[in-house]
């Protein structure tokens, strides 16, 4: 048996389709979501990732700036603009694209940042929040993992899930996104010995490490959920996940691909959350 795919881009289009009836009854009374997006630097991976943003937004009819500054741009003088962002008010998203030049800190940049328009969902406040279960605006990728779950019909409550990661950006929030979701789970890292018996006993085994193929069959439960929010580029220039995808099709009941799975999900849900934080603005529900 062939694990079935989770295919990221066509759940990704079907949840842009709805949003856009949504950003077309905001627009009749009046609110256009927007977005800024802040880029410091010439990082090619960035660039990429800034011009994707901006096109999102121009396909949902969203206002966008795209904010190009150059590398020796000081902190001060990015805290100022986004302190301008924080007063716009037709900007409802502010995103500064990580990561910075080394000469600026991330803390304090992120922590400038409105807790109204922290559309990345990376302000402590808004982590803070997830943790509690409070309303937040969640951060993209932990938040499309669990969209990817849920329209694919594997709700994550009563499930054991394993996570393979504790960064800030995607292990620990989606593992607080799988708790909440009452799914009952374990948080894996460098340090976690016999990794491959934890990652077993997963029915929903999430991996967000950055080691190319590192999740081989043996790791797999049979008819496990296995998503892979990894993206590592190899040698000859193709992109890869951490699972090694050939290996564990066979074992996985549900697999996302890499390209194609859990990318295309974080742009949409960055669009989800502008659109959520215009409607706030103009307190609609
Ligand atoms: P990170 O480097 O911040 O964190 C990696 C985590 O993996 C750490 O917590 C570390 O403890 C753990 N780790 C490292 N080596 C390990 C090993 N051998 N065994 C077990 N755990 C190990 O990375 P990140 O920002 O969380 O990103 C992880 C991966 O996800 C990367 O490939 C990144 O490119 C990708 N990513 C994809 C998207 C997307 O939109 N698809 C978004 C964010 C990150």
């Amino acid at each position: 048996m062939s694990a079935q795919l989770i295919k990221g881009k066509q759940i990704s289009d079907t949840i842009r389709e709805e949003m856009r009836h949504e950003v077309e009854q905001l627009k009749a009374k009046g609110v256009i979501p927007g977005l800024v997006v802040i880029l410091v630097g010439e990082d090619a991976a960035s660039q990429v990732y800034v011009r994707n943003k901006a096109k999102a937004c121009e396909d949902l009819g969203y206002y966008s700036e795209v904010v190009r500054l150059p590398a020796d741009t000081t902190q001060t003088d990015l805290l100022a603009l986004i302190e301008k962002y924080n007063q716009q008010t037709n900007i409802h998203g502010i995103l500064v694209q990580l990561p910075l030049p080394k000469h600026i800190e991330e803390k304090p940049v992120i922590d400038a940042i409105s807790v109204h328009k922290d559309v990345d969902g990376f302000h402590p406040i808004s982590v803070g929040n997830l943790m509690i279960g409070d309303d937040a605006l969640l951060p993209c990728t932990p938040s499309g993992v669990i969209e990817l779950l849920k329209r694919t019909g594997n709700s994550p409550a009563g499930k054991h899930a394993v996570v393979i990661g504790r960064s800030n950006i995607v292990g620990k929030p989606v593992s607080m996104l799988l708790l909440r979701e009452n799914a009952t789970v374990t948080i894996c890292h460098s340090r976690t010995p016999n990794l491959a018996e934890v990652a077993r006993q997963a029915d929903i085994l999430v991996v967000a490490v950055g080691v190319a193929k590192l999740v081989k069959e043996e790791w797999v439960k049979p008819g496990a959920v296995v998503i892979d929010v990894g993206m590592n580029r190899l040698p000859d220039g193709k992109l890869c996940g951490d699972v090694d995808f050939d290996d564990v099709v066979g074992t996985a009941g549900w697999l996302t691909p890499v390209p194609g799975g859990v990318g295309p999900m974080t742009i949409t849900m960055l669009m989800a959350n502008t659109l959520q934080s215009a409607k706030r603005a103009h307190g609609i529900v």
